[in-house]
């Protein structure tokens, strides 16, 4: 750990990028005033220690000409303001952000509108919170980002600063891959996240559907814990977030709630008082809750005049003409219901469609016999944590009375065993619970009050927030730590270039596929380009070069897409070779009595696993399973290979894994037979020796080469990465740009 990291964490290093900041502008105030924003985040990271700057949006637009003061009065409470203007909120926040992303995490498909036009704003804010945050972020810092506002901004700070711990968390559900991939940008998305080193979800699910995506949709590989990218791992775990019990527990005994509720308990004196309170939104089920109340006293319409229903209905996005219809729709069926089963002095659906106080709302949770919470979908729901502290609230009279009939679409139902979970789409069933819910005995309600109790002082947001925070100083101690191969650097790509324009003589061993030309669904369909013939013939051409294909392939294939060309090929994992125009030579004498019977193992898997095939090779069999469904691929694989291992004793072959395919081979047979034989003097003084692989089987040649050489390894997405200290090219396409490059510094272009 450097001084200067040290020096940070001593100070607090913890920069928080949220896209709301803890404070909200007073709109129309002539000097800046500011007031505390509402949500369960801002009261999450209050009791966090150490956080040393908080960057977000004010929550108003602000003019130019007052930016500059709204930021020095902001500095004093180390928040760091950026400011967007109108058509950046447009686009951002309300195109993307509650048009696009809101409706498709929350698994609303047909509520799903993209504005493909807007994507742009999503992107260029993110870049402006990412700058924020880098200005704000001492060397070493811990950066944790917030939320789908700002998905892309981890790999934003990763690019620009290694030195950064960058921390994730998403506070709303991680869709299915199935639902996901309908985002245009999934991939960009994806790859903005893994920017992290450490990325929290609030349920298994949402950490099993994230791991999910980015094998299907980005092909990366994954432990349990870990996604494989870049030759990184980033930490993937389940941190569902708690509420700030501090503070209820002193609104609980606050006497002005003591006051409120007294005026409740009479209010209500002799009712079942059912509650709800909730966010205006269309995830939240709140028409699904009215209907199951509704059917509840058609059931008994006697209900009506014991059991109240008290509908707290927080204001929310009200601009938005789909939310003012949702509301009008809730109203509706609140007066519907009312009218039909109402009388004179009865209103069996209270209604309150504003913010309450916090002595109002703690008040109404301890006052509350049956807690209602039916959303169709919802990241944690900590309103259901709220009710369970409330009533047993430490040091105050418990009545051990509430139940909690809780969705189980909601992360809470994963947290809070002691809930009662109903389907929100079953209405009949969340009828029965409700009935069953009136006549729980109170033995049951308080085992059921405990359970839950104990497990949300558990969930205490300041816990969530330190456990959040020493999972992301463990995942990136662990980057920081593995000597991983880093990007060829600006500077690197500059040497080598340099040393290939002076060398007099220049050998340059390429691998194929995954190397020169981006892997396929299936390998026949990896032919050559144009580009990357030209680019072999250029590179051959230069004067004292050897261009040297060193591929797994069969000589047939490599032999018709590249038999016309003037390079040296290198088939079957260096068994047979051929020079320029010449025939095929094998190398090596080997035994392959064994091969028939492994092929005929490997057949009858590809048998069974649909998207799978076997190809033969001279003294080789592989399986491959790219296009099978990747996780029934990865169990069969490990299966294949326990199978195999049982058939190897006393037989010259071994196994070899490369990226999605197990293949059995000759012992003796690798890309490094054919290198060395190359060299069999070592490498002259100014013979340039260039070889650029992407699989296990090139390490291999790398392993190799003679000293002073350099090597080149494409990709990175899978474990069988690159070696230590060796540099990396992310794609086939920059493998190709820098040979290219390599081509004109000796041939200049006309
Ligand atoms: N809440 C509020 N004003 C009110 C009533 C409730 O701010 O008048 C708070 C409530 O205490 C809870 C939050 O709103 O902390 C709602 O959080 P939840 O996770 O249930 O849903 P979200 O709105 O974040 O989707």
């Amino acid at each position: 750990m450097t001084v200067e990291r040290n020096r940070a964490q001593e100070r607090g290093d913890v920069v928080v990028v949220s896209n709301r900041l803890p404070v909200r502008l007073v709109p129309g105030a002539r000097t800046p005033r500011f007031e505390p924003s509402a949500g369960g985040l801002v009261s999450a990271l209050k009791g966090v220690e150490g956080v040393a700057g908080w960057v977000g949006w004010p929550g108003a637009p602000v003019a130019a000409g007052a930016r500059r003061q709204v930021t020095h009065a902001l500095a004093e409470q180390a928040l760091h303001p950026v400011f967007l203007d109108a058509d950046e909120v447009e686009g951002f926040y309300g195109r993307i952000c509650n048009d696009t992303l809101w409706p498709l995490f929350h698994y609303f498909v047909d509520r799903l509108r993209i504005t493909e036009a807007s994507w742009e704003h999503y992107v260029a804010v993110n870049r402006r919170f990412a700058e924020a945050a880098l200005a704000v972020a001492a060397e070493g810092a811990r950066v944790w980002v917030h939320d789908f506002h700002l998905m892309l901004v981890p790999a934003m700070l990763r690019a620009e600063r290694r030195d950064l711990a960058v921390g994730f968390f998403l506070h709303i559900p991680f869709p299915s891959s199935e639902v996901y991939r309908l985002l245009p940008a999934r991939e960009e998305v994806l790859r903005g996240l893994l920017g992290a080193d450490y990325l929290g979800f609030q349920t298994a699910d949402d950490a099993r559907h994230f791991r999910s995506a980015c094998l299907r949709i980005l092909g990366l590989d994954s432990q349990p814990d870990s996604v494989q990218i870049d030759g990184r791992a980033v930490g993937i775990g389940i941190d569902p977030i708690g509420i700030d019990t501090v503070s209820f527990r002193d609104a609980a005994r606050d006497p002005e709630t003591a006051d409120v509720l007294a005026e409740f308990e009479r209010r209500y004196e002799g009712q079942t008082l059912v509650l709800g309170v909730e966010r205006l939104d269309y995830t939240k089920g709140v028409l699904q809750k009215l209907r199951a109340f509704e059917h509840y006293l058609e059931q008994d319409p006697e209900r009506s005049r014991t059991t109240t229903l008290l509908q707290v209905l927080v204001p929310s996005r009200l601009e938005s003409p789909e939310v003012q219809a949702q509301r009008d729709e809730i109203e509706r069926l609140v007066a519907a219901i009312n009218g039909r089963f109402g009388r004179p002095g009865i209103t069996p659906v209270e209604y309150i469609h504003r913010s309450i106080s916090r002595s109002e709302l703690v008040a109404t949770y301890r006052r509350a016999d049956v807690m209602l919470i039916t959303s169709l979908r919802d990241g944690m729901n900590l309103v259901a944590q709220e009710f369970a502290f409330c009533q047993t609230v430490p040091g105050l009279p418990r009545r051990w009375n509430g139940v909690l009939l809780l969705s189980e679409l909601a992360g809470a139902a994963q947290v809070l065993p002691g809930a009662v979970l109903v389907n929100p789409w079953h209405v009949g069933g969340i009828v029965e619970r409700l009935a069953e819910a009136a006549v729980l005995t109170q033995e049951e309600r308080k085992a059921r009050l405990e359970t839950m109790a104990s497990r949300v002082a558990q969930l205490d947001s300041r816990r969530w927030a330190a456990t959040f925070l020493s999972r992301l100083d463990t995942w990136a101690r662990r980057r920081r730590r593995s000597r991983v191969a880093t990007p060829l650097s600006e500077a690197s790509r500059r040497r080598l270039v340099k040393r290939f324009a002076r060398a007099r003589k220049r050998t340059i061993l390429l691998d194929y596929d995954g190397t020169l030309r981006e892997l396929t669904a299936h390998p026949e369909l990896a032919s050559p380009t144009a580009e990357i013939l030209d680019l072999l013939v250029d590179l051959s051409a230069l004067p004292g070069t050897q261009v040297h294909l060193v591929s797994g392939r069969d000589r047939a294939t490599l032999g018709r897409w590249f038999g016309s060309l003037p390079v040296w090929l290198s088939a079957e994992h260096g068994f047979v070779e051929r020079v320029p125009g010449g025939a095929w030579r094998q190398l090596l004498d080997v035994d392959l009595k064994w091969l028939p019977r492994m092929e005929r193992v490997l057949r009858r898997v590809a048998s069974e696993v649909p998207g799978t095939h076997v190809e033969r090779k001279a003294c080789a069999v592989a399986w491959h399973y790219r296009q099978a469904e990747p996780e029934y691929g990865a169990w069969r694989a490990k299966e294949l290979l326990l199978m195999v291992e049982q058939l190897l004793p006393g037989v010259p072959a071994e196994i070899l894994l490369g990226h999605r395919v197990v293949e059995v081979r000759a012992v003796g047979v690798n890309k490094g037979v054919y290198v060395a034989r190359l060299f069999p003097h070592g490498r002259e003084h100014n013979h340039l020796v260039l070889a650029i692989g992407d699989d296990q089987t090139d390490q291999e040649m790398y392993a190799a080469l003679p000293p002073g050489s350099s090597s080149l390894h494409v990709g990175t997405g899978h474990p069988l990465g690159p070696t230590r200290h060796q540099h990396q090219l992310p794609d086939p396409e920059s493998a190709r740009a820098l040979l290219r490059e390599l081509v004109d510094v000796v041939r200049p272009t006309a």
